[in-house]
């Protein structure tokens, strides 16, 4: 099977419909939430993940949406975004956002948002911290998100190697555990701009990275046409 693993679309369609295009034929879509929140498009990604038949988990922007979650942990822009999300919002995308899972087990993965531990909240940006997480993951492989960073953190004779991705990099994983990231959709945070996913192939037990242009400056119009803030969209030119 030929998985697309997606992560932090974050209301950006341009950067989603880029990746799915990219990834051409497969078997099914797995999203580690953060589907809404800073971009402009939160109903179209929703609908277009429901008409791919996406499975998945929810992240801190998802659950704030769908006002389960409060907003008052965000920052200045990213509770603008969010007061503008809530009230563009369809009820139907609300009760989707709303019903998604917090961890979701699928085969020999789990997928959550943040982490195992913390599904919702916790960062996994260090070794330590992901050791903690395989700890406490009940499969072999645990795909998250939430950093919009790409990494993989490989377990190996109890040990835990980190595995800094680039564009069509391929992890062989020969059966090992690992906590992989395939990096943000709409927001990446790693110093490129294009869109970042991942594929996992069951059969030949796999991942590998990829990166994808899409029309930056069409999502930035977008934003500031519905009066997101400005910060929110330049960040998207530099990938940070
Ligand atoms: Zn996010």
């Amino acid at each position: 099977m030929r998985i697309a693993v997606i992560s932090d679309i974050h209301a950006n369609l341009s950067a989603l419909e880029a990746v799915l295009a990219a990834a051409g034929e497969v078997d099914a879509v797995w999203h580690l939430g953060d589907i809404v929140g800073y971009g402009p498009e939160p109903d179209a990604v929703v609908a277009r993940l429901r008409e791919v038949g996406a499975v998945g988990v929810q992240g801190n922007h998802d659950a704030a949406a769908a006002e389960v979650l409060g907003i008052e942990w965000f920052n200045r822009d990213a509770r603008r975004a969010m007061e503008w999300t809530r009230a563009v919002i369809a009820p139907e995308t609300r009760s989707w956002l709303a019903a998604l899972p917090v961890t979701l087990t699928d085969g020999d993965a789990t997928l959550v948002h943040g982490s195992l531990r913390d599904p919702i909240w916790e960062y996994v940006t260090s070794a330590p911290v992901a050791r903690a997480s395989l700890a406490a993951l009940g499969s072999r492989l645990g795909f998250n998100g939430h950093t919009h960073i790409p990494i993989a953190y490989v377990e190996e004779d109890g040990a835990v190697e980190v595995v800094g991705p680039g564009d069509g990099s391929v992890l062989e994983l020969r059966g090992r555990r690992a906590l992989v990231n395939p990096g943000g959709v709409g927001q990446p945070r790693d110093g490129d701009p294009r869109a970042a996913y991942l594929v996992l192939d069951t059969t030949a037990d796999t991942v590998t990275w990829h990166r994808v242009e899409y029309d930056i400056e069409s999502v930035q119009a977008a934003m500031r046409a519905v009066g997101l803030p400005g910060r929110l969209a330049a960040r998207l030119a530099v990938g940070h």
